[in-house]
């Protein structure tokens, strides 16, 4: 399998998937979140595969979507179109990660923006180098209700969530330990080493028992609500794409001047 836009390596039973942008700060455009997902089946479906890795090469894990890709996208120019291909591309493609019946960890390094910040918070662990930060400023910086899926308060805690979005502001690797969102904090240069090991060490974990557990792990969150709650900000977030204040705010005239700044 060739990818374009992500990279996948195999370390015994472990596969780690890769934003591959560096050179865009690993902007996820509808190819890389089309190759992420495809990446991300394919170590579903492989048994040799236990545990899988979510990434980014370069210097950032990822700045988040895209804007001049998915901005320029007819599929915007209308209320149905843009709903559709958000769903598809912001929050079902998010769900698979959560659902995977396998460990996923995210490994952080720069940034892990919007999006971006999104996609690691789907993994199960989060292992991030002491210069990783977390940001969503689509609310600070937008006016629009944070990104696709609000999983922030159930991963930092109401409290620190509202802090979060209200004020745009970055959570270093650290502050976002203290809050419980980050499991582990290393060195850059050891980031891929401690990932790996950890991986190594969950992957001894028989597959069905780490595929039941997960199952009650993901009830668990459902139990509580997180399942409504997500779908709910959803049709929330997609309505804040066409209303006056939006186009008021961000200048445009049309859902697709909208949608160039707040995919
Ligand atoms: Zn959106």
């Amino acid at each position: 399998m060739n990818y374009q836009t992500v990279s996948y390596e195999v370390f015994g039973p472990v596969a780690r998937i890769c934003h591959n942008r560096p050179e865009a700060a690993n902007a996820e455009n509808e190819l890389l979140l089309d190759e992420l997902d495809q990446a991300l089946v394919r170590a579903g479906e492989d048994e040799s595969i236990r545990v899988v890795i979510l990434g980014g090469k370069g210097k950032h894990f990822s700045s988040g979507h895209d804007l001049r890709s998915f901005g320029k996208s007819p599929a915007r120019s209308t209320a149905e179109g843009m709903w559709a291909q958000e769903e598809k591309y912001f929050f079902d493609y998010c769900m698979r990660i959560m659902y995977l019946p396998k460990a996923t960890i995210a490994q952080v390094q720069g940034g892990a923006i919007a999006g971006g910040f999104m996609v690691a918070n789907m993994c199960d662990l989060i292992v991030a180098s002491e210069d990783a930060y977390f940001s969503d400023p689509v609310l600070a910086a937008f006016g629009a209700p944070a990104v696709e899926v609000l999983i922030h308060p159930w991963v930092m805690g109401d409290r620190k969530a509202r802090e979060f979005l209200f004020t745009g502001e970055r959570l270093s690797a650290r502050d976002a330990m203290a809050a419980g969102m980050v499991n582990r904090v290393v060195p850059r240069e050891r980031l891929e080493e401690e990932t790996l090991a950890l991986a190594t060490k969950i992957a001894q974990i028989p597959p069905f028992g780490m595929r039941l557990m997960k199952r009650s792990l993901n009830r668990t969150r459902e139990f509580q609500g997180l399942r409504s709650a997500l779908s709910a900000n959803f049709d929330t977030h997609e309505f804040s794409h066409m209303t006056t204040e939006q186009r008021e705010f961000n200048g445009g005239t049309d859902i697709v001047d909208r949608g160039r700044k707040t995919a």
